[in-house]
């Protein structure tokens, strides 16, 4: 068996923290975490970082999407077992799903919307991608 590597190193957890919610472009991400795009193409797109593609073909992040999936990765966070439902979002204070309030649902680009509302437990902003046809996340 081999040693699975490391995909994040602790200098690029830190750099989690500073992704906003925003859509970045691999070439963004690779900039705020300190790693080279390639690492973003080669080794984080393939082992499952989510990422929508538009219909250009252009590869589209949403940073807390990808902090929350970076911290599965470094087995900082337990992978839940609970499926998100249409109506519920991940919650970055209370850490957990959650149903969403008020949610407004906006389109990012043809394939992707972004799904925006209010954490029913804490009121906190939430969001969640949104898209037709392939979800991220599938087992
Ligand atoms: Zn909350």
């Amino acid at each position: 068996m081999e040693k699975r590597k490391p995909l994040l190193k602790r200098e690029q957890i830190i750099k989690l923290q500073r992704l906003l919610d925003m859509m970045y472009k691999p070439s963004e991400i690779a900039d705020e975490i300190g790693v080279n795009v390639y690492t973003i193409w080669r080794s984080y797109l393939p082992a499952g970082a989510p990422h929508d593609r538009d219909k250009s073909g252009n590869i589209w992040i949403h940073g807390p999407s990808f902090r929350e999936w970076a911290l599965t990765q470094a087995g900082l966070r337990k992978r839940k077992k609970h499926e998100l439902q249409p109506d519920e979002a991940w919650c970055m204070k209370c850490n957990k799903p959650v149903k969403i309030n008020n949610g407004k649902e906006r389109p990012i680009n043809k394939h992707t919307g972004l799904l925006q509302g209010k954490c029913a437990l804490c009121g906190a902003k939430v969001n969640r991608l949104t898209a037709n046809g392939s979800k991220e996340g599938k087992k």
